[in-house]
């Protein structure tokens, strides 16, 4: 049996980022995938800036379907479009994004095994021996990326619960006319009617522009597969009466997402990273920028490990502060944001923000990388709370 460096299971962005990188060092890898690529993956397909940044990614233009430069809030038959100053994301199609990383990654020297299901896993004295539908592959470090349900990351480091997931459910559609350079992001069920202290992900979806239609999706952490399909319907009415009609459908395909990080997300010989791992942010529900980011570490703890007989816990120590502390700026804000957003007059509301360069240079700073949630808490706090107190105009039922 050969022995790699480190092998690598799952071939979604944090695998495929995790073998260009570890290839790109020099480290002898194989990257398991147990679907022949390109593979289907339900998704909306928003690339932001920052998550093309750190995977060093230069999108061509026959990957891009459209590169944003504003977006749209919809709610209750209501529009408001913000206009921003420049691209900050690119909509792509998953397979053929995936497809493309996969590439990337066997032309830095990664070997790639389609068709390969990992089925179990065990740390044996200086390695780790995985078990896949094909045979055994043994290497010195382990890198699980199978994403949320992945069955590596339960068997080892024990199931992610159920109740800290959502459901996300998605179909791709083409309209009469297009939809230009819009992503619409639709409120269904924000506001909310409590606060809570825990992380809420209430049902609302998106339309986010193709070249001649769009992806239309939704997610929720509490809702029946019926309402999440009734949402679809609803966005997918409302965009074709936008966009001249809708020409043609694609079924509907769903996946979950996890809503919380793993408490532990690596042992001696293995780490886990992107959805695997617990890394999805809890407002937008979106997790490449982490995939890449986590891929990144893992990549550099593991050439630590086996260049330097370091241990992996560098490992943990970048998750936390490249990671977590952007994903608990998150989860703390979320449920205020839901709440708040029910507390005022929602036109008068988004005119306000519109009109604040500040509060809209967090958000497109976000969506870049220059600035994390963090900054847009720092930025919303002083302004919202006298703001929601003083300005009676805003007070719901005053407007
Ligand atoms: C409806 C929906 C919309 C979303 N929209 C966005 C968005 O617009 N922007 C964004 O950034 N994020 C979005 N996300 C989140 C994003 O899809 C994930 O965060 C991202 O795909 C995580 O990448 P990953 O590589 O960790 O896992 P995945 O993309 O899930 O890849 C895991 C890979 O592992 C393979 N695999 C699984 N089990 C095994 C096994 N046993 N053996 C071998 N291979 C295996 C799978 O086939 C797959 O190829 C969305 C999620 C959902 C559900």
């Amino acid at each position: 049996m050969d022995r790699y460096d480190v092998v690598i299971s799952g071939a979604g962005p944090a695998g495929a980022q995790a073998a260009f990188r570890c290839a790109s060092a020099g480290l002898s890898t194989v990257l398991l995938e147990r679907d022949v690529l390109p593979r289907a993956k339900c998704c909306a397909g928003g690339v932001l800036g920052r998550a093309q940044a750190r995977a060093e990614l230069q999108l061509p233009d026959d990957l891009v379907e459209q590169r944003i430069k504003s977006f749209a809030v919809v709610w209750a038959g209501n529009r408001k479009l913000f206009p921003l100053s420049g691209e900050v994301a690119a909509i792509v199609r998953r397979e053929r994004l995936d497809h493309f990383l996969v590439m990337r990654a066997e032309k830095a020297g990664a070997e790639v095994l389609e068709g390969t299901r990992s089925l179990g896993a065990r740390e044996v004295g200086d390695g780790v021996v995985v078990t896949t539908d094909r045979g055994e592959v043994s290497a010195r470090a382990l890198i699980v990326a199978e994403g949320c349900t992945s069955r590596l990351a339960s068997s080892l480091f024990g199931p992610y619960p159920g109740r800290r997931m959502a459901m996300g459910m998605a179909l791709e559609c083409e309209f009469g006319s297009s939809p230009g350079d819009v992503m619409e992001v639709h409120f269904i069920d924000t506001p909310v009617d409590r606060l809570s202290s825990r992380v809420v992900f209430p049902r609302n979806g998106w339309m986010f522009p193709h070249q001649r239609g769009g992806n239309i999706g939704v997610v929720a952490q509490a809702a029946s597969a019926a309402d999440l399909r009734d949402t679809i319907e609803h966005i997918v009415k409302d965009c074709g009466q936008r966009y001249n009609g809708t020409v043609s459908r694609s079924d509907i395909a769903a996946h979950p997402l996890p809503l919380y990080p793993r408490d532990c997300v690596h042992s001696r010989r293995t780490l886990l990273i992107g959805d695997a791992a617990g890394f999805v942010n809890p407002i937008t529900g979106e997790g490449m920028s982490y995939a890449f980011t986590s891929a990144n570490l893992a990549a550099s703890s593991v050439e630590g490990l086996l260049r330097d007989g370091k241990g992996l816990n560098s490992y943990a120590v970048g998750c936390r502060k490249k990671i977590l502390n952007d994903l608990s700026a998150a989860m703390f804000l979320g449920p205020k944001l839901h709440w708040l957003l029910g507390k005022v007059n929602l036109s008068t509301f988004f005119d306000q923000v519109g009109r604040n360069d500040d509060i809209m240079r967090a958000c497109a700073g976000i969506a870049s990388g220059e600035s994390d949630w963090r900054d847009l808490f720092a930025r919303m706090a002083p302004r919202t709370m006298p703001f929601l107190l003083l300005n009676h105009r805003l007070i719901r039922g005053r407007a």
